[in-house]
């Protein structure tokens, strides 16, 4: 999707992970197993054993859980981290893959949706077919903007720019990056009922304003290498090394204009900032030339009761771009954005070149992965509801979903306990916060009913036809919902998808089929392992209602302050105590390289608050079973330990470098090991289950606490 709703996710990057590890071992089979898809390999599962004994778990817990598993799971080469949900994600892909390469061979008795799975793979995967039509599929729109002759033009230029590409990103991209400028209907921040248009920041194509206003050594390198990369693929598409190298220039010079006026990501963080009303009058005032009306027609947006505008400063700088800069660069701007958008789409030349810079240098990937993996990956983003269906036929049971309903269920009862217990909040503040946990709706695993895709035209014709059928179908139906009642049946993940997150708009709890799989949750194990992998992140997801971008929505998704001002006040004192726990450097990411916990501080709230939630939530099961957390389970461990233990490896990951630096800079959560090790060193139950003491490092002096 195009705009940033608030969805506040559980994961670090969901970059492709690709290519097979060697450990992966089978030792209980999940829900369906028994037609493991074919290629696949076999799931990891929870093992206490896997823990290093000549380590304290009081030192760093972390380490302790997961350094046997890291030394023997490296990273393979056309990956940028590995782990242990990466065995998932391949067993996830194969299903995927089965699935499509079987719609593909079926002739005449096809479905409707096998014919647009089917043919999609087929057209994906026709490399030979592809690399023979060359440049063909991309000319029709080079001579597009070749043709334009005027700057008012521009505005239709980018409706169809928007149509291309907007619905249907690359792996990596980032999202808020169209071409200009973002737009798409959005629910309003201040009645949550009504669906207006949103117009928001955008036109780079590197994954934020950092990359082209740092002025540190790595910052200013990878800027340079961003300019060589335009320039060979402007040299890709028949420019002279010449003129190649003068377009990139003039590429990078209005790019980095547009970061300088970009509103940065913290700032961004608060749904204030962001919600600006204007008449469709005043959006003409502010950017005259944008013809505005011709766009808003173009892309067949219905009338829109008010525009919310992101960051009105960034549109009063492109406004400036747009008067200084002639339509030459301009075109030269647009072309640009269709080659990267298109290029994975095309040519090896071209997919090598832009792998080359947007995966080998700024990720640290060494190899790309295996054609059949990326043709997965977008069709999963394409026609994600079609090739869902047969995913959870096969991988998701009822008993699975059952299961699932009866941990949220727990953990909706112990979050309503800890905020009628919580010393710091008043009674009128809970009441409302009670109003909004009951609120909450939950769904789970697949929705109610699923997209119709009928009138998006696949062929086998053309991979590049079909992405752009698939994006202008997807920004189409986001545009469409301007003025018509909010849809809540919505999901923004795929099934399959290795995931779940929190709609602060909509109110909901929202976990993929794709994530309650091994080794997050596993209907053969106890609850102390499924509690302390599934049940940390449902508790996760639950408290981002209350965090500080969360708690300014109220139970029906609207943009109001229910806090009473000493309320208010006492959360951010102890909002502010995770900031600065979490605001550190970060030596896996390089040196100087620090993280802001001002940017990480509602995940790492999250993550905080959704273990002490699970902890209690499994205290009272066990209680109900008659046992405790402190009896010994099968193997030994206490199923307190166990629950810790089961926390710790469902994080366990090697991570690159470079993709740690990435994600430090533009990623909302926080690096694996500190969502370990900073959240058990906040918790005196954790420093019980193992005997640590005061002065240890998993026993920290000034202990954060929200939830
Ligand atoms: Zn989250």
């Amino acid at each position: 999707m195009l705009i940033p709703r608030f969805l506040l996710y559980l994961l670090l990057l969901t970059l492709p992970l690709t290519a097979l590890g060697q450990n992966a071992t089978l030792t209980a089979p999940l829900a369906g197993a028994d037609d493991q898809p074919k290629g696949a390999p076999k799931l990891e599962h929870f093992d206490p054993n896997l823990v290093d004994r000549s380590l304290n778990p009081c030192d760093d817990f972390y380490k302790y859980s997961c350094s046997k598993w890291m030394t023997a799971n490296p990273i393979p080469s056309d990956e940028v981290f590995w782990t242990t949900g990466s065995t998932l994600e391949l067993w996830n892909e194969n299903v995927l893959r089965e699935t499509m390469e079987a719609a593909s061979n079926n002739g005449a008795t096809r479905s409707a949706v096998q014919q647009k799975i089917g043919d999609y793979w087929a057209a994906c995967m026709n490399e030979s077919g592809i690399e023979a039509a060359g440049l063909k599929p991309l000319q029709p729109e080079l001579d597009r903007i070749a043709a334009l002759q005027s700057k008012p033009e521009i505005a239709l230029a980018i409706a169809h720019l928007h149509h291309l590409f907007a619905g249907a990103w690359e792996q990596g991209d980032n999202q808020t990056n169209a071409p200009f400028f973002g737009f798409t209907g959005q629910q309003d921040y201040d009645d949550a009922a009504k669906v207006v248009a949103q117009i928001d920041q955008g036109g780079l194509s590197l994954p934020n304003r950092d990359y082209y206003i740092k002025t540190d050594d790595k910052s200013v390198e990878t800027l340079k290498k961003f300019r060589t990369h335009v320039q060979k693929m402007f040299m890709l598409v028949g420019e002279t090394e010449a003129q190649a190298g003068s377009d990139a220039g003039a590429v990078v010079e209005l790019e980095t204009a547009m970061a300088q006026a970009q509103m940065d990501n913290v700032k961004r963080r608060d749904p204030k900032n962001i919600n600006n009303k204007m008449s469709l009058a005043q959006i003409r005032e502010l950017t005259p030339s944008i013809e505005w009306d011709a766009y808003l027609k173009a892309v067949k947006a219905p009338a829109s009761d008010h525009y919310i505008v992101t960051s009105p400063d960034f549109f009063r700088a492109e406004e400036k771009l747009l008067e200084q800069h002639p339509l030459e660069q301009w075109k030269t701007y647009m072309r640009w954005h269709l080659i990267v958008r298109a290029a994975p789409y095309l040519t090896k030349a071209l997919v090598d070149e832009r792998f080359d810079f947007f995966y080998r240098t700024l990720a640290g990937q060494e190899q790309n992965e295996p054609r059949w993996r990326r043709c997965v990956h977008n069709a999963d983003r394409d026609l994600g509801e079609a090739l869902g269906q047969a995913y959870v036929d096969r991988a998701f049971p009822p008993e699975s979903k059952a299961r699932t309903l009866e941990m949220v269920h727990a953990i909706e009862r112990a979050m309503q306990d800890d905020i009628e217990s919580l010393t710091w909040m008043t009674p009128a503040t809970k009441e409302q916060a009670i109003i909004k946990l009951k609120g909450i709706e939950d769904k789970i695993g697949y929705p109610s009913h699923w997209r119709d895709y009928s009138s998006v035209k696949i062929t086998r014709d053309s991979y590049l036809g079909n992405v752009e059928q698939a994006s202008a179908f997807e920004f189409e139906r986001w545009v469409a919902k301007i003025g018509k009642p909010v849809d809540r049946s919505e999901w923004t993940m795929t099934p399959p998808t290795i995931n779940a997150y929190y709609d602060p708009q909509l109110n909901t709890i929202n976990f993929p089929a794709g994530i309650l799989q091994p080794p997050y949750f596993e209907m053969a194990m106890d609850d102390s392992v499924n509690y302390g992998a599934t049940a940390s992140v449902i508790g996760h997801e639950l408290t981002h209602g209350f965090d500080d971008q969360g708690r300014k929505f109220d139970a029906h998704g609207n943009l109001r302050d229910w806090w009473t001002a000493e309320d208010a006040k006492q959360y951010d004192q102890r909002g502010k105590c995770i900031a600065d726990e979490y605001t550190e450097d970060v030596p896996e990411a390089g040196p100087g390289v620090r993280q802001n916990g001002l940017l990480t501080q509602g995940e790492d709230t999250a993550d905080n608050g959704g273990i002490y939630l699970a902890l209690y939530a499994l205290e009272a099961e066990l209680k109900k079973q008659g046992k405790s957390l402190d009896d010994k389970g099968p193997d030994g461990w206490t199923y307190r330990q166990r629950f810790f233990l089961s926390f710790a490896y469902s994080w366990c990951s090697n991570i690159r470098p470079e993709i740690a630096r990435l994600a430090v800079t533009t990623d909302v959560h926080s690096l694996p090991i500190f969502r370990i090790d900073n959240v058990v060193s906040n918790m005196p139950e954790f420093a019980k289950a193992f005997g640590c003491k005061a002065g240890q490092k998993m026993v920290r002096a000034n202990a954060c606490r929200v939830w």
